[in-house]
């Protein structure tokens, strides 16, 4: 694989130095690549599923943010068709779909198809079969329908928290349970909680995980095959006008998300997961 392998298939090679996303010029459509971050599609605390009051988006916004990217000639690729010789060009989105939510087959499978798109689904292993989750027949039905299934470890524990035996322990036990239930290579991992650096991203590189996901917001530009692809998450009662602005890293929106994520990273470091999530707890409540 190259550097910026997935933006020369685009037929826009540039002189920017692969790593560092400099390139300025403009008409940058084929230099950034956005992969959205969802997680369950719930109406409502009752729905199945597992309701979450920020992650939670509703179908009906599912939709039509599918149908936004539709509109504008956006086309879904696997993570396994970045790298490829893909000559088709055009604007590229890569949909994900974290934790394994029983939603992501009930729901979001059906929507994601009539409109002839593809997704990443990051299951957590130890969470299938489990209430209002995705169970092993789920699981191989949205690889069947063409989907990627990829690991968000096993436990959901955060990696960085990890011994290295555990850490080791976490990402191959799940890899092996998905590829056992799909009979497909799993290749992609999406960190727990986002939370993870440079020593996450080295163990699962040497246990052959090729593409690497984070929750930092961002376009991007630059992303080569040693560094973790950035992901746009989407929320509840997110307008389509944000939904647009951060697709496209346009407008004031993407940057405030982006100071956001670090401003929240700092605390983080310094706190430790643990009382970070206390203190995170305690001052926006449960
Ligand atoms: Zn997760």
């Amino acid at each position: 694989m190259t550097d910026n392998a997935f933006l020369d298939a685009g037929g826009e090679r540039h002189g920017a130095q692969p790593g560092h996303g400099h390139d300025r010029r403009s008409g940058m459509a084929q230099t950034s690549l956005p992969v959205l971050m969802y997680h369950g599609i719930h109406a409502d605390a009752s729905s199945r599923g597992r309701y979450e009051p920020v992650y939670s988006v509703t179908a009906q916004a599912f939709s039509a943010q599918l149908d936004w990217l539709l509109a504008r000639g956006y086309r879904s690729v696997r993570l396994d068709e970045l790298c490829g010789d893909d000559a088709r060009g055009g604007k590229r989105v890569v949909i994900t779909f974290d934790d394994g939510d029983v939603s992501n087959f009930e729901v979001a499978l059906p929507l994601l198809r009539e409109r002839g798109f593809v997704a990443e689904f990051f299951v957590t292993s130890d969470f299938i079969g489990t209430d209002g989750m995705l169970t092993s027949a789920d699981v191989r039905a949205l690889s069947a329908a063409g989907m990627g299934v990829q690991s968000h470890g096993r436990t959901h524990r955060y990696l960085e928290d990890l011994a290295p035996g555990d850490l080791d322990e976490e990402l191959s036990f799940s890899r092996q349970v998905l590829e056992q239930a799909t009979g497909k290579a799993v290749d992609a991992l999406a960190l727990p909680g986002g939370r993870g650096g440079e020593r996450e991203r080295l163990v699962a590189q040497r246990l052959g995980y090729r593409y690497l996901l984070n929750s930092e917001p961002g376009p991007n530009r630059g992303w080569h095959a040693d560094s973790y692809l950035q992901r746009l998450a989407v929320t509840r009662g997110m307008g389509m006008k944000e939904f647009a602005g951060m697709v496209t890293w346009s407008g004031i929106g993407p940057r405030m998300a982006r100071m956001r994520y670090h401003a929240l990273r700092l605390p983080k470091r310094m706190l430790g997961n643990r009382r970070y999530e206390q203190l995170r707890a305690r001052m926006f409540g449960p």
